[in-house]
């Protein structure tokens, strides 16, 4: 039988992973990137058990551990270093892992083969016909293939034409992310620690290689312009009276190594597949960071369709089984992840206090909740 030839829009951590799934399972992914090379973000991601089972079963786990630090506690503060509560993830059997982007992105890519991508490609519109679709990009370039997966982020194209032109939801939130050498006194091995305020936040771990990967939150209009100090200046004023180690970071931080985000989400709608073309990730299902699940549920669904593919030969089927085990799923996590972000947007000082008492007293609760979603597996 001819092997269904796949291609994929797209090639972030969703798009990579797909990719290998696909090769993998023998089928011919090709991946189209806009980019005219293969980056990522200066940044880190937490790796949750549910996704470094998807690594386990992509035979890149060890790889992953070596390149990675493995993290063995989830611990929230007050903005002045008192603990609220200090979730154990050393229960699950598999690794948490706290990891450079471009590092995972690199292992996803590594086993590829190199003539399954093509790069500064930019994806324009699609043809349907009987049983196979055309693609056609800005460059000129067409391509025919079985079938067309969408995974290119958060505005995704390929979204937009298959279910129109709504835009994500900006949940006034913004962040600054940084990284850098310097490792605080407070820092406990194996931890990410996370301090909550009034309407902002701080969050930092550690990464492979002894990196330090810090994350800060606070509310924010959309597209708010960086303060005419710049980042760094504006974060210290923000963070001055915070935990020693936060003033730290932010001073041992070069500005240039300091990004900074707008926070979107969509609560996911079905269909988000038609025939022979389907989305994942972000562009499915962007959610807030706030559960630090938007990469891991991106490794989730390409593991998953390359399943469903090899299952069921017929792609239409495939996609319409792939999308019923990935919403639900997906559609809890967007919803999570907004509720909790509720917590970050208190402003008055009585309702921060009630939340930080209701955290010390409710600590089984939130970890057991957190681990529900850690202890999937797909
Ligand atoms: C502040 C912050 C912190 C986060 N922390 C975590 C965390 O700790 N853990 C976690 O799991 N997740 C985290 N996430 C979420 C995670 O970053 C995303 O969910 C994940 O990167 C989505 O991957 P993706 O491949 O779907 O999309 P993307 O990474 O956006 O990749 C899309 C790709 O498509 C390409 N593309 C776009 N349009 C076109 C086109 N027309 N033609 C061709 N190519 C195109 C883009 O160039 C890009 O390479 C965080 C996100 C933010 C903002």
């Amino acid at each position: 039988m001819r092997t269904p030839k796949i291609i994929i829009i797209g090639g972030g951590i969703g798009g990579a992973a797909t990719a290998l799934a696909l090769h993998q399972a023998g089928f011919e992914p090709m991946v189209y990137e806009k980019t005219p090379t293969l980056r990522e973000v200066g940044a880190g991601i937490a790796l949750w058990a549910n996704a470094t089972y998807i690594l386990q079963q992509l035979n890149l786990l060890e790889d992953a551990i070596r390149v990675g630090c493995l993290t063995t506690n989830y611990q929230f503060l007050s903005q002045y270093g008192r603990e609220l509560v200090n979730i154990s993830l050393d229960r699950l059997e598999l690794p948490v892992i706290g990891i450079h982007r471009a590092e995972l992105h690199q292992l996803l890519w590594r086993n590829v083969p190199s003539e399954k991508f093509f790069l500064g490609e930019i994806f324009e519109k699609w043809e349907r016909h009987e049983n196979s679709v055309s693609v056609h990009f800005i460059s000129g370039l067409t391509v025919t293939g079985d079938a067309l997966i969408g995974a290119d982020g958060l505005r995704s194209r390929v979204r937009s034409l298959l279910l129109g032109n709504e835009p994500p939801i900006y949940r006034n939130f913004k962040t600054w992310r940084g990284l850098c050498d310097y490792i605080p006194s407070a820092y406990r091995p194996g931890y990410i620690h996370e301090f909550l305020g009034r309407g902002k936040g701080f969050g930092f771990m550690m990464l492979g290689k002894g990196k330090m990967y810090w994350y800060a939150a606070a509310t924010a209009p959309e597209a708010q312009p960086d303060a005419a100090i710049g980042r760094k200046r504006e974060l210290e004023n923000m963070y001055r009276d915070w935990f020693d180690a936060i003033p730290e970071f932010i001073s041992a931080t070069d500005e240039t190594n300091i990004l900074t985000t707008d926070l979107y989400d969509r609560i996911p709608i079905q269909p988000w597949s038609q025939r022979n073309i389907t989305l994942l990730g972000d562009a499915a299902h962007p959610m807030l960071p706030t559960m630090g699940q938007g990469a891991c549920t991106a490794l989730e669904d390409g593991y998953v369709l390359a399943k469903c593919l090899r299952e069921q030969s017929d792609v239409v089927a495939a996609f319409q089984k792939y999308e019923s085990l990935r919403f639900p799923r997906t559609k809890a996590i967007v919803e999570a992840s907004l509720r909790s972000s509720k917590m970050g947007k208190l402003q008055h000082p009585v309702a921060v206090r009630l939340r930080n008492g209701l955290m010390k007293m409710m600590g089984g609760v939130i970890g057991d909740s957190m681990r529900s979603f850690h202890d999937y597996r797909a």
